[in-house]
């Protein structure tokens, strides 16, 4: 396993508890890339519903966390509303029916159920809105670093430090991993889940997922304890937010400047005063008594787009024995129980019955039959990534 942010740890945590013999590798140490950076929102509102089943099937892993990993994630729910303006709202309703047509507990608001549902949120503009009362936010560091600790308890190995520079292969085989050492560390199966690094170490195969690197930044805004909200994506001023404890609020944009290819070794890791100001801003459209909200602190981190905006998820073409989990373009956080569950399977039995993983296949690059889910939504500028 080569990573081990929230991706590779919970696949790592996955095929150990099968049984397989499993060593991770990370150039740093645990949660050392994006993961520590997420916003960490768990919500099932997607428009692409294989997503979606990841999303839910995690939802349990978040809600059950020491009963089924062990430790905590530090999971807090907190509701969810998506608020769409007139334009996207026959999309809202396709997209609710999809999701309740895989058990997603949700629920299609108008306005005034919205305002006694979240009476600090602004209505006046919202179209129609979706609800998810099971929803909320957990913390990415404990989430990864529990998946870690029960990784380690079912015997997988965490070799820190430890960056990989290639990958062996022998006629179309992948058979392990170079460390910057070389010593070379055999294995039957390697998987890839080096979120933006993701590209480097298949390139030396010829093939690239062809992820780009965009910063994203999100901040933490002081809240009057007495102001409650919850979760709010909001696709009219294009931003999203959520409480933070009981008296900070976090708001995210994606990238603001998206043609600008940033580096993951390389970004600036603080916020720019431009992006609080517009931060601040899309904050007081939503919620109008957090105009003035002092900013606390913030922090940027890459996004890891994929051609689509949807992760990849199983064997490298052409190489046996490579498999990837990468370019989840902004939202890896929330699946990634469920996405570690899925792709031990696959690894270890040739299919998933966690998911079908196929929509998710590398393959879909190589051809260009990109994922185009029929009710994607127009998102306000900067939203940053798809739904
Ligand atoms: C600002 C921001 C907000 C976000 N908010 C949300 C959200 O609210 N909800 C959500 O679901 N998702 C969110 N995301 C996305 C989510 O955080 C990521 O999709 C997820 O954390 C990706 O995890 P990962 O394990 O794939 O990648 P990473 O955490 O980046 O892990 C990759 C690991 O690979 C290691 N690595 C790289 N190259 C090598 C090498 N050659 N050898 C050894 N190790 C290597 C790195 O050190 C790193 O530890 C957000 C992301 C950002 C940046």
């Amino acid at each position: 396993m080569v990573g081990a942010g929230v991706v590779g740890c919970s696949i790592a945590f996955h095929l150990a508890k099968a049984g397989a013999r499993v060593s991770v590798f990370d150039r740093g140490a645990i949660c050392a890339g994006m993961s520590a950076r997420s916003g960490a929102l768990v919500r099932m509102h997607y428009t692409f519903k294989p997503e979606a089943e990841l999303a839910w099937k995690s939802l349990g892993y978040f809600e059950n966390w020491g009963d089924v990993v062990g430790g905590s994630c530090g999971f807090v729910r907190t509701g969810f509303v998506l608020v769409v303006a007139e334009n996207n709202a026959d999309k809202l309703r396709r997209n609710v029916a999809m999701l309740k047509s895989i058990g997603v507990e949700t629920e299609v608001i108008e306005r005034g159920e919205l305002k006694r549902l979240e009476p600090a949120v602004f209505v006046d503009d919202v179209g129609l809105a979706a609800h998810e009362p099971r929803s909320g936010y957990a913390d990415p560091v404990a989430t990864t670093e529990s998946l870690a600790v029960a990784a380690r308890a079912s015997g997988a190995e965490f070799n820190l430090n430890m960056p990989i520079s290639a990958l062996a292969h022998l006629g179309g085989r992948c058979v392990g991993a170079t460390d910057a050492s070389g010593k070379t560390h055999e294995a039957d199966f390697v998987c890839v889940a080096a979120g933006p690094w993701t590209d480097d170490l298949l390139l030396p195969f010829g093939t690239r997922l062809g992820i780009k690197s965009e910063r994203a930044q999100i901040a933490f805004f002081r809240r009057p304890p007495a102001l409650q909200h919850g979760i709010c994506i909001d696709t009219i001023a294009g931003s999203y937010l959520r409480p933070h404890g009981t008296d900070l609020t976090l708001v995210g944009l994606g990238a603001i400047n998206p043609e600008e290819e940033a580096s993951p070794d390389t970004f600036r890791e603080t916020n720019d005063s431009s992006f609080i100001d517009l931060a601040r801003q899309r904050l007081a459209t939503r919620l109008p008594g957090l105009a003035t909200a002092p900013y606390a602190r913030g922090h940027a981190g890459i996004y890891d787009v994929s051609p689509d905006s949807r992760a990849v998820l199983g064997q490298v073409p052409g190489v046996t024995g490579l498999f990837v989990a990468a370019g989840f373009s902004g939202t890896g956080f929330k699946t990634s129980p469920a996405v570690g569950a899925a792709m031990a399977e696959l690894i270890l039995r040739a299919k998933s019955t966690v998911i079908d993983l196929s929509p998710f296949s590398f393959e879909r690059l190589v051809s260009g039959e990109l994922i185009h889910p029929p009710d994607e939504y127009e998102l306000g500028a900067e939203f940053g990534h798809s739904l």
